[in-house]
């Protein structure tokens, strides 16, 4: 077993030991899409979730992954059994190709395969936690997985300065998504998100809680609501893969949420048991 492990176009070593060719897009331009998850008992969740939006991030980039869905699959499932850890968190990314930097993209190259797993803890769903909003200033294809996420490390950063957990993002009065995840508020019983528009990632996350609640009979509203909806919100969480359903607290120093325990609180449950349920029925 190892420790972590590495991948980089064919070459596989603990990340530390890893290099790659200086001419590689990602260093100039970060020219390149990722995509990430869990993994459980050496499970990856929602994997074949996760492979289709990398290769739909890669296309609207014109990026050619050097690999089928499937091998792409094969690669990450072969890693995941090799590295320690209950609880371990699966990157992988493809950049464009590797030549003199140069804005327009060279002929004849496809793209380089690169991944990454490592131990990490999957979200406490006890923990309720602080937020702060920061004005989105990010670009308008938030829809793709880029390598690009200045805006989001910055906004992290001045987060973890205040003493956060994460961000808010919002254009004007519009909220958007949190830095690395979506953020949801359950108002009179319903469960309201942003719609998937070019603003925000189209979460898996986001789509299971969605999928989930409609089972439970919670109505889900797909629109668009203001920082003032989410601070007047019953409840308000988020979701990443890593962070399968976490309650906000506190947003700007003020408390939120806290008036519909028992619905977030099914929510959260029915959160957990997915993913357990998953690891399970992989491994029979
Ligand atoms: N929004 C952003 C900006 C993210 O980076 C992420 C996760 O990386 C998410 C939302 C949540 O997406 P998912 O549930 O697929 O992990």
């Amino acid at each position: 077993m190892m420790q972590t492990l590495g991948y980089y176009d064919g070459k596989y070593d603990e990340i530390d030991k890893m290099v790659v060719p200086f001419d590689d897009r990602s260093h100039y331009y970060g020219d390149g899409v990722y995509d990430a998850t869990c993994a459980g008992n050496h499970v990856i969740f929602n994997l074949d979730e996760h492979v289709d939006r990398f290769f739909n991030s890669a296309a609207l980039l014109k990026i050619e992954i050097p690999h089928t869905k499937q091998e792409v699959k094969d690669i990450l499932n072969e890693m995941v059994k090799k590295v320690d850890g209950d609880e371990l968190f699966v990157y992988w990314q493809v950049t464009r190709a590797v030549a003199p930097r140069n804005h327009v993209f060279p002929e004849g190259q496809k793209g380089r395969l690169w991944v990454m797993i490592r131990p990490s803890k999957i979200g406490d769903p006890s923990k309720t936690l602080k937020l702060m909003t920061v004005e989105d200033t990010r670009f308008l294809h938030c829809n793709i997985k880029t390598l690009n996420l200045i805006p989001n490390c910055m906004a992290m950063q001045q987060a973890v300065e205040a003493g956060c957990d994460e961000v808010v993002f919002h254009r004007g009065d519009r909220v958007t998504e949190c830095a690395h995840s979506n953020v949801h508020i359950l108002k009179d019983g319903a469960l309201k998100t942003a719609p998937c528009d070019n603003l925000i990632l189209p979460g898996i996350t986001r789509a299971h809680r969605i999928a989930q609640c409609k089972a439970m009979g919670i109505p889900v509203i797909e629109e668009p609501f203001t920082v003032q909806e989410m601070m007047e919100a019953d409840e308000i969480f988020f979701t990443s893969a890593s962070a399968l359903c976490c309650r906000i607290e506190e947003i700007d120093g003020q408390k939120v949420g806290g008036r519909d325990p028992e619905r977030i609180a099914r929510i959260q449950k029915a959160a957990w048991n997915e993913a357990l349920e998953e690891v399970r029925q992989i491994k029979g």
